[in-house]
Formats: C-alpha cells, structure tokens, sequence
C-alpha cells in the first residue's frame, strides 16, 4: 500500500504527538503552525499527570486519560532515547488539600470516585501531611479541613517535551514548518482537496485540525460548529534555591508544581477572556497569596516570570476528536481544556488508529465532531 501523506494543522502537544504517532507508523507527514511550534497553551500549561487505571476504566474520557498516562511513562522513555531530551517526566506524587468544609466536601467525593477507579490513593491527617512535606507544617497545623495523596501523580516539563516531540518528528521525517496560516480549505464531493495557507496551497490524502482554542475558526468555515472557546489560564512561576517540597500541592482548581530545579509553578485562572493573553494584576495577585499562604518558604522566593496561556475549552468537557462530519478524509482532535498535556498521547494514538483504517481502542463517540 503507498504511504498516506498527512497535512497536520497546528503544532501544540495535540499536532505533534499526532505527526510522531503517525509517522512511527509508517505515513508521511507535514505539520503547520502560523507561529512558533509549541508556543501556546501547551508551553504555557503545567504539565500535572494526574493518576488513572486503564483496568477499571469503562467511560471513554477516563479510558483516554488512563491510556495517555501509561503512554506518557514510555514515551518519556522513547523521546530520550530517541532525542537525548529528557522531558522531565516525574512520579513526584501529589497531595490534595481543602482548607474549607465545602472543599473537604467535594475531596471525599474526589476521593471515592478514585477508590472506585481502584487508583491509589491514601487520607492523611495534619501530622501526616507535616511530615511527607514540612514546607506545609503550618498550614497543616492551623488550617486543614482534609489532605489526600495520590502517590501515582506525575508531571513532565512541558516546554521540553515539546522540544522532544519536535525534534523527534524531525528524526521521523515529518516536515514541520512555523509561521505558516491555514487561513482556509477547498473541498469536492465530501473529500478535503488542499489547505489554503498565507503561502499557497497544500495537499494531503488526510488532513487534521488540532488548533487548540483557534480551531473552531476553521471549523467554522466547513460549516462545522463546535463548542470550542479560549480558556485564559494565568500562570506564575517563583525560583528558590532548592525544591522547598516534592510533591505536586492542589487545592481545588489551583495547585503548585515543584521543578526538579528549584522553580515551582503556581497555576491557574480559568477566564473567559476571548483570545486576550495577557496577564492581569488580579490574576497574578491571587495565585502568589496562594502560594505564600500555603508554603511560608515562598514569602522569600523571588517571582521569576508570569504568562497567561489559552486553554481550548468546550461546552460540555469533552474534546472533539474524529472525522469531520461530511469530509472522508479530514478529522479534528481539539478542546482538550484543562487536560490536553496528559490526554495528548493517548488522542494520538486513537486517531493515527482511526487515520490509517484501524478500530481505535477507544469508543470516540463521544467526543464527535460537530456535535454543538
Ligand atoms: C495555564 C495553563 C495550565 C495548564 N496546565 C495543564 C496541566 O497541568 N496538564 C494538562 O494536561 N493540561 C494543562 N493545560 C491544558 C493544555 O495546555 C492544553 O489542553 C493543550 O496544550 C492543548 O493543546 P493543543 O495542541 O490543542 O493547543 P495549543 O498548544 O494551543 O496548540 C494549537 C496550535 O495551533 C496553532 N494554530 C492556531 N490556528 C492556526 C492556523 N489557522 N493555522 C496554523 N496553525 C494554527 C497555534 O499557533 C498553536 O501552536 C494547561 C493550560 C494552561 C493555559
């Protein structure tokens, strides 16, 4: 069979683990991007892995995040042997905290929902949390209405896993190029025929949207609508001497990721604030009091660097991800929200199946394209 050439539009975590997924079997493939490759919301993410168990998983959206955690172990294997690049891929744990009734509330029920799912998961009391991680002491001694850890969380550094994947892609032949705007299509009798870009057309047998929080400004022009809207996520990052604590620290939608280097990250707003990427005094204001309440050490610690990125969210909570409706050859895998680091490898691997022919492993129906 001749090799299926593959056009990718857009070159965050979800287009590139597509081109080095597909090209690892066999297709040949060009990825755009209309600006740097892996510079939006996928660099500007935080990399957390919360745990999952591909065993009792039965509903598609926790067999897609219990799929990409197992693949996200081995391809941190695979992208340093292939690329030398170590994409800091850590089983670092993580504690989950309330300091208020209503939080403790909904952790007990996180909690259950986890044991049911048969992933590890253990309550601790204030003494405990003090000390796995002394940096907490005091708020564990004053504060703490409840405290789980889930020593199977994981995080990678997402800005060199990027790098990896890119450069892996390069080794597999895929032809990348930046700066380059899909700015439309040209379909005949239900078949994508080329992407029009600022620099001309391109042709493909099989084409892709993976545009983050943009693409639904391309589906649209197929008359496709999708519930696909930019998330702002406000992120700050602190540098101290050394890891003040080792574990990933969440408190409801908020949490504080240590780096092997010293730095920790504290994330994140979620804004409606259409494709506005700036940070804002609020935001930012509110993420170091957290830190600081949290972790004393950080009162100390200097703020390095703030960014806010666009999450692609969606109406319901799930991605799209398959066959555009109408169009043989052209699929879209989007709206990845808050999960689209974690969720990449294992969208990857069940569209490359769906790509090439293939039953994907997992029931996609739910995540159909063009459902509004
Ligand atoms: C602050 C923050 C924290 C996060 N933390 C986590 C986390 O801890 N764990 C996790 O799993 N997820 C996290 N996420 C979510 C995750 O980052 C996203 O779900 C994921 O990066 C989406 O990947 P993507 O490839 O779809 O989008 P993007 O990374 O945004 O990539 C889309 C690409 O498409 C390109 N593009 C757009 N339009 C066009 C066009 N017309 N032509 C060509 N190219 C185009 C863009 O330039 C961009 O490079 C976080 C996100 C943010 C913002």
């Amino acid at each position: 069979m001749a090799k299926l050439d593959c056009l990718i539009v857009g070159g965050g975590v979800i287009g590139l683990s597509l081109a080095y997924e597909l090209a690892n079997h066999g297709a040949t493939v060009q990825l755009i991007d209309r600006g740097s490759i892996g510079r939006e919301a996928s660099w500007a993410g935080a990399g957390i892995l919360p745990p999952a168990n591909l065993a009792t998983a039965i509903d598609p959206l926790d067999r897609l995040r219990a799929l990409s955690h197992q693949l996200h172990r081995e391809w941190a294997v695979r992208l340093r042997e292939e690329t030398g690049i170590d994409n800091g891929y850590r089983e670092c744990g993580g504690l989950y905290l309330a300091r208020s009734a209503g939080e403790a509330a909904s952790l007990h029920a996180f909690a259950q929902m986890l044991r049911e799912l048969e992933i590890e998961i253990e309550r601790l009391s204030p003494v405990e949390v003090a000390e796995l991680e002394p940096a907490l002491r005091e708020v564990a001694t004053g504060q703490l209405k409840a405290a789980y850890s889930l020593p199977r969380e994981a995080q990678l550094r997402n800005p060199d896993h990027l790098r990896a994947l890119h450069l892996a892609c390069e080794r597999r032949g895929v032809q990348i190029r930046a700066d380059r705007e899909a700015t439309g299509f040209e379909c005949s009798n239900g078949r994508m025929t080329a992407v029009r870009t600022d620099a001309g057309l391109l042709h493909a047998d099989r084409y892709c949207i993976t545009s983050g929080a943009w693409s639904q400004r391309l589906l649209k022009q197929l008359g496709i609508a999708t519930g696909i809207m930019p998330i702002r996520g406000q992120m700050v990052m602190f540098k101290c001497e050394t890891p003040p604590f080792r574990r990933i620290l969440n408190e409801g939608p908020r949490y504080l990721v240590p780096r092997d280097d010293g730095r920790v990250l504290v994330g994140s707003t979620e804004e409606e604030a259409g494709f506005d990427k700036s940070t804002t005094d609020q935001g930012v204001g509110e993420l170091v009091a957290l830190a600081r309440q949290l972790v004393p050490a950080l009162r100390d610690a200097s703020i390095e660097n703030s960014w806010a990125g666009l999450r692609p969210g969606t109406f319901d909570g799930f991605p799209y991800i398959g066959r555009m409706p109408g169009l043989d050859n052209a699929y879209a895998a989007a709206g990845h929200h808050r999960s689209g680091l974690h969720m990449s490898p294992g969208t990857a691997v069940v569209l490359r199946q769906l790509i090439l022919g293939d039953e994907p492993e997992i029931d996609l129906s739910l995540f159909r394209v063009g459902r509004g």
